[in-house]
């Protein structure tokens, strides 16, 4: 049997999704840029995919510009505001790789944020002023779960750097809130399918009409001027699928996750000494179980779990291999030597209170059979 509790890294593709794509792997494969009848069927596709998309992302069909997945869409929101209008960068201490390396790329100020996660709004204020021209907070986070303070944010920029948009990278946020009313707030809102039961390699970043952002892609103009190169047709296709079935079925998704969330988590608690939560469960997505254990390396447990048929990983995946302890929980103040004994069980649509169950029969007895090993005794 195996158990995937690694949705926050990648989702089983829905099969509203597969069954939608099919087509366009197939019999259906013009390029949506040409005139004949062929490129013409392609064209319909994208666009009904892109109302579909809208809609429920709470944009209209416009505002929207596919591209090749999560981070391209922060790379462009970030790199693309700040080209545009030469000003700096703001984000927050906690933001995906793909936000923060941009931001930092470009000089820009990394804000901090409380011991839960969420961003400190004292600190965000003080980072503001007029030479702000963007300002990234992202809605869910991708390690811990926490959801931000979003509203309240693009409140302070509006009054402190009112020239500048405001970014929200909603990619982990997509299957457990109601994206469309939580990113009204922000101008520019990126989103990736692999997160929400899509195909990997597109994804999607909404612009406000009346916002501009330089386009990374400079080409054939495709996604009106914004994102050159031709369109993944399948992928789209395939992305607008999951989303539709992603957001009818969210509400029963996070009912009945999150039951199998809380399950998991206080089991774990319970069974493991010298275990604890980070971040605050109130104030986060219902998908995620983030653990810090004491006196093991999370390294060498995942390699115990992936033998025993469980998918997980430590707070954060590093793709070099190197073992660095999170960025996230650094920022949250955890002690480097606890970050080093983090891990992150993120559930999601297809997650069965069978994969619990197994979840639970097997990682307290693996995290005993480190310590055995280690011999480092851990005290209630
Ligand atoms: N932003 C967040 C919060 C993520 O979790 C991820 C993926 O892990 C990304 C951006 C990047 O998305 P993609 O994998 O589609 O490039």
């Amino acid at each position: 049997m195996v158990t995937y509790l690694d949705h926050a890294a990648t989702t089983p593709m829905r099969p509203e999704c597969t069954e939608a794509m099919l087509p366009f792997l197939g019999p259906r494969w013009g390029n949506p840029s040409g005139g004949h009848a062929l490129a013409r069927d392609a064209r319909r596709a994208v666009d009904e995919a892109r109302d579909v998309v809208a809609a429920c992302l709470g944009a209209e069909p416009g505002e929207v510009v596919f591209t090749g997945g999560g981070t391209e869409a922060d790379n462009l929101a970030v790199i693309g505001a700040v080209a545009r209008h030469g000003r700096v960068a703001v984000c927050s201490a906690v933001e995906h790789h793909a936000v923060l390396h941009p931001v930092e790329a470009l000089g820009g100020r990394v804000v901090g944020v409380h011991g839960d996660g969420r961003v400190d709004l004292a600190a965000l204020d003080a980072a503001l002023d007029a030479q702000v021209g963007v300002v990234s907070l992202m809605l869910a986070n991708n390690e811990v779960g926490t959801v931000q303070p979003l509203a309240e944010a693009a409140a302070l920029v509006a009054e402190r750097s009112p020239a500048a948009v405001v970014h929200t990278d909603a990619v982990q946020a997509v299957s457990w809130l109601d994206v469309a009313t939580l990113t009204a707030p922000a101008h520019l809102v990126a989103v990736s399918a692999h997160k929400f039961g899509g195909p990997q390699g597109v994804g999607a970043l909404v612009v406000r009409d009346g916002v501009a952002v330089e386009p990374l892609l400079r080409g054939g103009g495709q996604e009106r001027e914004r994102r050159s190169g031709t369109h993944n047709v399948a992928g789209i296709v395939g992305m607008a699928a999951a989303l539709a079935a992603t957001v009818e079925q969210r509400g029963e998704t996070v009912e009945r996750v999150g039951a199998l969330r809380d399950r998991l988590a206080d089991g774990l608690l319970a069974a493991i000494p010298g275990c604890t939560e980070s971040g605050t469960r109130s104030t986060k997505v219902a998908g995620t179980c983030s653990l810090l254990i004491e006196g093991i390396e999370s390294e060498a447990l995942l390699v115990l779990l992936d033998r025993k048929g469980i998918c997980a990983t430590a707070a954060s995946s590093c793709a070099s291999g190197a073992a660095q302890p999170s960025h996230v929980l650094a920022a949250m103040g955890v002690p480097r030597a606890l970050a080093y004994g983090s891990l992150r069980l993120s559930l999601g649509w297809t997650t069965t209170g069978a994969e619990v169950d197994h979840a639970l029969a097997v990682i307290p007895g693996a995290v005993a059979q480190l310590r055995e090993r280690s011999a480092v005794p851990v005290l209630r």
